[in-house]
C-alpha cells in the first residue's frame, strides 16, 4: 500500500511532468472509483480543459490543484499514476494537452477519487493528524502520553499522525528499538524523541531511495523503487535480525501483521 514517501515520490514526479499541462480529454474505465460529482458526466465535463496548477500531498492523499477546483486521489491498496504513454491497464486516464496521458492504475481498483470546489469539504482530510515532518517533539511526546492504544496502533492512526503504514511503522519502531506491544503512554520523553526522529530519518530516506515496491508500487515513471532492499523486518518473519541475529517474529496488532525482533526491541 503506498504510504507517505510512495505518495511523496509520485507528486514530485508529477509536479515535473504535469505542471501547467491541460487537461483535454477524460476516460473513465471504472465510474465507482469517482466518489464526487455523483454525476460522471459532470465530473468529465468539469475536468475537461482544467490546467494541473501543482501536485500536493496530505497523509497518503495526493491532490491536484486545477485552476478551478482540486482533484483529490486517494490510492488507498494498489492505486498509483503514471504519466507518459497510455496505460492498457489504466482505470481511468487523462489526454494532456503536450499529446501525453496521466493514467490512473488500480489493480484493486479499491481507490477513491473526488472533483471538489474546495479542499475543506474533503472529511478525510479534517480529521488527518500532523505531517510526520511538522510534528514538534513536544506536541509529539503530549499525544503518545494521551493515548491509550499500543505504540504499534498509534503510529498506523492516521489522526494521531499522517502518512505512516504498516511497512514504515514496522520499521520505524525497529530503529528506535521499541517494541511494538508497549502501550504508547510507556515511552519515555527521551524514547519518543528518538521515535519520531527515526519516523523521519527513514520517511526522508525511503523519499530518497523513490518508496518501496513490494507488489503494485511504481513512481510516475512507471518504475520501480528501491527501498525494500533497506528494510530491516518488514515480512522478514523467521528470518535472522541484521542487528542481534535473533528471529524476527510476526504477531498481529490492530489487525496488522507487525514484524519486530523481540531482542532488539524493548
Ligand atoms: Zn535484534
Amino acid at each position: 500500500m503506498p504510504e507517505l514517501p510512495e505518495v511523496e515520490t509520485i507528486k514530485r514526479s508529477l509536479n515535473r511532468n504535469v505542471k501547467g499541462k491541460r487537461i483535454k480529454r477524460v476516460e473513465v474505465f471504472v465510474p465507482r472509483l469517482i466518489k464526487n460529482p455523483d454525476s460522471l458526466r459532470s465530473f468529465i465535463n468539469s475536468l475537461r480543459g482544467r490546467r494541473i496548477e501543482r501536485v500536493k500531498r496530505r497523509g497518503k492523499m495526493l491532490i491536484l490543484e486545477l485552476d478551478k477546483g482540486f482533484l483529490a486521489i486517494h490510492l488507498r491498496i494498489a492505486g498509483g499514476l503514471q504519466y507518459g504513454k497510455r496505460e492498457e491497464r489504466a482505470r481511468l486516464c487523462f489526454l494532456l494537452d503536450d499529446g501525453r496521458w496521466l493514467n490512473y492504475m488500480d489493480a484493486r481498483t479499491l481507490g477513491e477519487i473526488r472533483l471538489v470546489d474546495n479542499t475543506e469539504s474533503l472529511d478525510f482530510l479534517k480529521r488527518l493528524g500532523p505531517e510526520p515532518f511538522s510534528y514538534s517533539y513536544h506536541t509529539w511526546y503530549r499525544q503518545l502520553q494521551r493515548s491509550r492504544s499500543k505504540i504499534k496502533a498509534f503510529l498506523l492512526d492516521q489522526q494521531k499522525i499522517a502518512g505512516l503504514g504498516n511497512i514504515y511503522a514496522c520499521e520505524a519502531l525497529f530503529a528506535a528499538k521499541i517494541n511494538p506491544f508497549r502501550p504508547a503512554s510507556s515511552l519515555t520523553l527521551s524514547e519518543s524523541k528518538n521515535l519520531l526522529t527515526r519516523i523521519k530519518q527513514l520517511l526522508r530516506k525511503a523519499i530518497k531511495y523513490k518508496g518501496t515496491t513490494i507488489s503494485d508500487y511504481r513512481d510516475a515513471e512507471g518504475k520501480k523503487g528501491k527501498m525494500q532492499f533497506s528494510l530491516k523486518v518488514y515480512q522478514r518473519k523467521n528470518m535472522p535480525c541484521f542487528v542481534c541475529g535473533d528471529i524476527i517474529q510476526r504477531k498481529i496488532i490492530a489487525g496488522r501483521g507487525t514484524y519486530f525482533c523481540p531482542t532488539c526491541q524493548k
